[in-house]
């Protein structure tokens, strides 16, 4: 915990992350068990997922995804603020379990949805205003549309997980040995 620079008593920028991967990727699993499955993981109020409120989870996903494809730091703002305007918003400090006392962002008596989304919104936007886009995009490695956000101290990941990061420097590895094996033949 001490090593995020972000997201303290706050899973949201993760959420974000995994919604926009199981939703709008090839390899992505976007049914309401999966679905409840991120929210758990993300410390959310599982528990509240209606299956009527799946379709709405979906379409957030979505409609984040371009955040993290845009290239151009006053994009991604402008995208974060025009949704700011639209999702409702009411900050107030709240006290519960796991979190103890923390921001709420959302309307206090929201449902689980709008919740979500103005959890998401503002996470991802201290983000973009303590580090531009350098902590977030779409992984590097061939063939995989996942997208993600880095909250470590060091802040230089290019890929979503560990697996795309070995993928890719074992096929640079071989490429540079290659080279070097066709020199020396
Ligand atoms: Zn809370
Ligand atoms: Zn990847």
């Amino acid at each position: 915990m001490a090593t995020q620079i972000t997201g303290y008593k706050s899973k949201a920028v993760a959420a974000a992350v995994a919604l926009v991967n199981a939703v709008t990727t090839t390899e992505g699993d976007d049914s309401e068990d999966a679905l409840r499955e991120i929210l758990r993981d993300n410390e959310f109020f599982w528990q509240q997922l209606e299956t009527g409120d799946v379709e709405s989870f979906r379409e957030w996903g979505r409609t984040l995804r371009p955040f993290f494809e845009a290239e151009e730091l006053m994009d991604a703002a402008e995208l974060l603020n025009d949704l700011m305007l639209r999702i409702p918003m009411h900050p107030h400090i709240s006290n519960h379990e796991p979190h103890g006392v923390h921001m709420h962002y959302a309307p206090p008596s929201s449902r689980l949805p709008d919740r979500f989304r103005a959890a998401t919104l503002m996470k991802l936007s201290e983000l973009v205003c303590a580090y531009g886009l350098g902590r977030t995009g779409v992984c590097a490695a061939d063939g995989c549309d996942n997208v993600y956000a880095d909250t470590s101290k060091a802040g230089r990941r290019r890929f979503c997980s560990e697996a795309c990061a070995n993928r890719t420097n074992v096929a640079a590895f071989r490429a540079r040995k290659r080279t070097v094996d066709d020199r020396t033949a």
